[in-house]
């Protein structure tokens, strides 16, 4: 990393894979840090992010989200000593964690934007990730096996400044209450919902479930969604958590985008674990297997593959009832091969694009008595059972069946929804660009926030 003494900064920070199973969380290591950050005076050039990686890797931590921190500051080497040392004791280093935090002054270079992009949809080396570090001058340090590097820069080269974004307000738990159960006011947060439309996945109206709040022991107190810092900033005021918390901080994210299915997947080149999205034809009427499980396969025309249908995503039914030749688009991830199945593309949304004409093969009609008629065998016409009528020249009946569903967007239940799922109520509400103009009132909060919070 390069550095000009005196001149204040440029300088991104970026960790990942600092949490593991036992309650540690990347972001809420962003909040101290960020806290630390602006009592040392460093000024932020965007609010911090929080980018989500491809959600398709096995190894990755829960929901291998990654952040990035970019300020300016007049003493690069301080922010750098203070946020390495943070990184490797805020992480759970030794129960499961695998960190890295990469530091770089000056502009994102090319090849790491390019890198970012691919991290959101592909599989990643390490090796890759040194590589691309090392040609530009970015600064690391790994910790465990250091699978974090690819996270980090994953997040570091992801600038949301020319695409869609969405924000999230996440509140903290104080230690000695971490491990006991989140009270939150299920009618307050019903009362959210309504009262703030740019809010998003708080509530499941269909399932009745409260989606703010985690459950492990995590210090996660509760994360509100939203298109913009103001909507998700008043819906937490409202919200008048009664637990004392240490404090909360608004990210800007790239969660429900869909960020990770913006690439076409054809059929016969599609990797293990990468994610996309593919227009298909359904190759063959699908079927509902044990467990409510649907399994289809399609076809591109540069192959065919099965699709799957998972129950817990609520897609289940509309995938029964598609038929072949059905035109349809699914966003997807590739699952790796088992013993019982090849790869199969696991379905995250289904978009009908045009329902094929679907025939029932039905019997002629008796003219005399109305019953449908027997066939008397091929090319020999049809006779009624009851009247006897006989009618040589009577041919099948092709009637078009009736289809249960519709051309459109089928999206999973809201509590089977990825990070980067974009909900329903986010179609038409894309946005084309970011441009900083200033961190907004009330974007951070710590201590004794409650009190003044809102005035
Ligand atoms: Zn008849």
């Amino acid at each position: 990393m390069s550095r000009q003494a005196g001149e204040s900064e440029l300088v991104h920070i970026a960790f990942d894979d600092t949490d593991s199973r036992l309650g540690r969380c990347t972001t809420h290591l962003a909040f101290k840090i960020t806290g630390r950050l602006r009592a040392m005076g460093v000024k932020l050039v965007d609010y911090p992010l929080l980018i989500r990686l491809n959600p398709n890797i096995p190894w990755k931590t829960r929901g291998n989200g990654a952040v990035c921190i970019r300020v300016r500051t007049k003493d690069p080497d301080k922010v750098v000593d203070f946020v390495r040392q943070s990184v490797e004791e805020g992480s759970a280093i030794g129960a499961g964690a695998n960190p890295a935090v990469a530091f770089l002054c000056g502009k994102i270079p090319p090849s790491l934007a390019k890198f970012s992009s691919i991290a959101m949809f592909d599989v990643l080396s390490r090796q890759k990730a040194e590589k691309v570090a090392k040609e530009n001058g970015i600064e690391y340090f790994t910790f465990g096996n250091g699978q974090g590097l690819v996270g980090s820069l994953g997040a570091m080269g992801c600038l949301l400044e020319s695409g869609d974004y969405t924000f999230e307000l996440i509140s903290y738990r104080r230690p000695e209450n971490c491990g006991t159960p989140r009270i939150v006011d299920r009618n307050r947060v019903i009362e959210c919902h309504g009262a703030f439309p740019d809010t998003f996945n708080s509530y499941d109206e269909k399932n009745k479930r409260v989606l703010i709040a985690p459950h492990g022991p995590d210090p996660v107190f509760c994360g509100i969604r939203g298109e913009d810092p103001d909507s998700i900033l008043s819906a937490f005021s409202m919200l008048q958590p009664e637990e004392r918390l240490d404090g909360y901080m608004v990210f800007r994210s790239n969660q429900g985008t869909n960020m990770h299915l913006q690439n076409l997947l054809k059929l016969n080149e599609s990797k293990v674990y990468t994610a996309g999205y593919v227009r298909c034809r359904v190759k063959e009427k699908p079927q509902a297997m044990q467990g409510g499980h649907v399994l289809f396969a399609v076809e591109d025309g540069s192959g065919s593959m099965l699709a799957a249908v998972y129950e817990p995503t609520g897609l289940a039914k509309i995938a029964a009832s598609l038929d072949t030749g059905d035109i349809i688009e699914i966003g997807c991830g590739i699952r790796k091969p088992t013993v019982k199945h090849p790869k199969v593309l696991n379905v995250e949304y289904i978009r009908i694009l045009e329902l094929a004409c679907i025939f029932d093969v039905l019997n002629p009609v008796c003219k005399i008595c109305g019953k449908r008629m027997k066939s008397e065998g091929k090319n020999k016409g049809f006779q009624c059972d009851r009247c006897k009528y006989r009618d040589i020249a009577a041919t099948k009946v092709y009637l078009p069946k009736r289809r249960s569903i519709e051309p459109g967007l089928y999206l999973p239940v809201p509590k089977a929804h990825r990070h980067l799922t974009k909900p329903l109520q986010r179609y038409g509400k894309e946005k084309s660009g970011f441009r900083f103009s200033g961190l907004c009132r009330d974007w951070f909060g710590s201590g004794n926030f409650q009190a003044s919070f809102g005035n």
